[in-house]
Parts: C-alpha cells; structure tokens; sequence
C-alpha cells in the first residue's frame, strides 16, 4: 500500500468502533433484519459482523474493497439527496487496507457463495463458500501493518465500551432490526427488531432510563420529530444520553441539541440537562451529510425550521405532561 492510502484510511479507520460503525451502516444499507456483531479484546484483535442483507454477487465482491468504489450513487445528482448510511466508497478499502479483512457472502440468486481474503490490501483468497444469503466479515488485526497507528489504541475495556455506544446507537435508530452484540464471548445486548421504540430503548438503555420517557410526535415546516425525551425530573448531570437522528441517521446538531434544552429552559436545574432519542425525518435534500468524513455532524440547508421542530416538538410534549 502506498503511503497517501494508509494516509486516507486514517480518516475513516481510526479505532475499533470507527470500523464497527462502517460496517453496521453497510449492513442495514444492504436491508438486513438481523445483524450481529462480535469483538474480542476491545475490536482490536477480532471484529465479526454477520448480517442477513442482499450479499454482494460474486463479481462485485472485489470492488467493495477498491476506493471509491460504492454501488450506492450511480449519478452525481444521487449526492443531492443520499438515501443510504454509505456512499463514499471508502470505509472498506480503507478497512482492508491497515487490517486482515475475511469476507463470506452470498446473494439470493447464487447457489454458491464467495470468500475473499484481503490483509494489508494484499489479496489472498477468492473462492467458493458454502453460506447463508447475506455477509459477514471479519476484520483482525487492526494495524496490524502500521504499528505507529496501534499505539494510538486506548485500553480493551476503553475501545469495547466505544464499539458498544456505536452498537447501542444504531440499534435504537432502527427499531425494525435485530442487533446482538457479544463482547469477548458474552452477548451484553439484543433488540427484537419488532419496530417498537420504547422498547428497543428499553432493551438498549435499561428501564430507568426508558421509564423516564414521554413521547414526542410534531409536525411543522414539512418535517416531522418524533421519538422521546426525558420528564424534566429525570435530567441528567451530562449530555451523554442526547441522541438525534435525521432520517434514522445519527447525527450530531447544535441546532437540534440547543432547541432540546431550550424547550426545557424553566423546568430543569442549571448545569442538568435533558435525554432524548429523537428522529428528526424531513427530505434528504435538505440535510447535508457530506460535511464530516465520519459523517457524524450535519448541517442543514436552513437551520431556523429545524430549531422550531425540535423546540415545539418538546415543549409540547412536556406541556402534555403538566396538564
Ligand atoms: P459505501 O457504503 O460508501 O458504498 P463501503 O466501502 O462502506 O462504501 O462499501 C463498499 C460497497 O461494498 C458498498 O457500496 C456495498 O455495495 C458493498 N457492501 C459492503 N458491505 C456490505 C454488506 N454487509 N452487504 C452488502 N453489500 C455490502
Ligand atoms: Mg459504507
């Protein structure tokens, strides 16, 4: 691998989790209703995400791992308005190229599967498989080529608990799938994939947390909120059980969080702040994801409707509460 390519990897691959939450995205892009994911020693040593989406038909299954290369956009218009978590094209190459990627797939139309192997960009196997429709990959050895990079890897328990977070966050921003996590052989989460929010956040989140929700559902300005926030008595001393989503999609917006707190503004303490999961669906056109490689932060073409959603949307949930 050249070196400006290991450069770039770095941009999407920088710890366990950054390469967890790649291939999950993929996996729900690729319509998957079970997904499960499996770590050992905290994602550094060992990553195995099995889902039962389209698979990958053998002729492409090279092409996942060349950059740029996405079977998402076909035109450059398809950017204006991005339906799927993935479109770079990069996350896997990336991923095989500072990892030993093994990878197993099978379309519904193939009889046989396909196994490829790929460490450090290296191509080492392509081959018949016997499997199940669907994908599952393996990725070991994260680094594994460019020790630099490895020391940069915090503790076992530091990078396991950050693949959890991102497992907890996809599975609550889609209720319609199963997710299973098992951590150095111990399943610690399961979903039902029965499309229930409340009780997927139940499962993710625990009961107190999810006793202490009250519905949100508004709709103003062509878009819609909808999802839940804390009662003002259950506020929390961080904002680190704030979750947003624009169309299913984590996301990261000041404007949404600042109209969360504002709407509470009056019936919380200073220094305590609301929870939410909040789903915030309006048309892909005018959210513009492509700002951030991780994809996380969003901004919008306008940010003042998106401030009176959120803020309506939450100040009449907890009014609904006091009367
Ligand atoms: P992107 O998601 O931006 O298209 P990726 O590098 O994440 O790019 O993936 C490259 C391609 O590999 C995807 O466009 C998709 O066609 C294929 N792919 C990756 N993972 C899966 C999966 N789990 N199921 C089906 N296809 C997959
Ligand atoms: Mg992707």
């Amino acid at each position: 691998k050249e070196v400006y390519q290991l450069i770039a990897a770095g941009e999407v691959v920088e710890r366990p989790s950054s390469v967890v939450k790649e291939m999950i995205e993929n996996s729900v892009d690729a319509g998957a209703k079970n997904i499960t994911v499996e770590i050992k020693n905290g994602g550094s040593t060992y990553i195995r995400i099995t889902d039962d989406g389209c698979g990958i038909a053998r002729s492409e299954v090279k092409k996942v791992f060349i950059s740029h290369a996405t079977s998402k956009i076909k035109a450059s218009d398809d950017l204006d308005k991005i339906g799927t978590l993935g479109f770079r094209g990069e996350a896997m190459a990336s991923i095989s190229a500072v990892a030993k990627v093994q990878l197993l797939t099978r379309t519904p139309d193939e009889e046989i599967g396909t196994r490829y192997e790929i460490a450090g960009g290296q191509e080492l196997d392509f081959s018949d498989a016997g499997c199940p429709v669907g994908t599952t990959i393996v990725v070991a050895d994260i680094f594994f080529n460019t020790p630099a990079r490895m020391k940069f890897l915090k503790k076992d328990v530091t990078e396991a608990n950050a693949v959890a977070g991102v497992v907890e966050r996809i599975a609550v921003s889609h209720p319609e799938i199963s997710f299973r996590f098992i951590r150095d052989g111990k399943q610690t989460l399961i979903t039902s994939g029965n499309g229930d929010l409340k009780s997927t956040i139940y499962s993710v989140f625990g009961r107190e947390f999810a006793n202490s929700l009250i519905p949100v559902d508004y709709e103003i300005n062509n878009m819609r909120v909808s999802g839940f926030v804390t009662k003002p008595s259950m506020s929390r001393k961080s904002r680190g059980m704030q979750f947003f989503f624009i169309n299913s999609r984590l996301v990261k917006s000041q404007t949404a969080m600042a109209a969360l707190e504002q709407a509470y503004r009056n019936s919380i303490m200073v220094g305590r702040f609301p929870g939410c999961v909040l789903n915030i669906e309006c048309n892909s056109s005018f959210v513009d994801v492509n700002v951030h490689p991780a994809k996380i932060e969003v901004r919008f073409a306008n940010e003042k409707p998106v401030f009176e959603l959120v803020y309506y949307g939450v100040k009449n949930a907890i009014e609904m509460l006091d009367t």
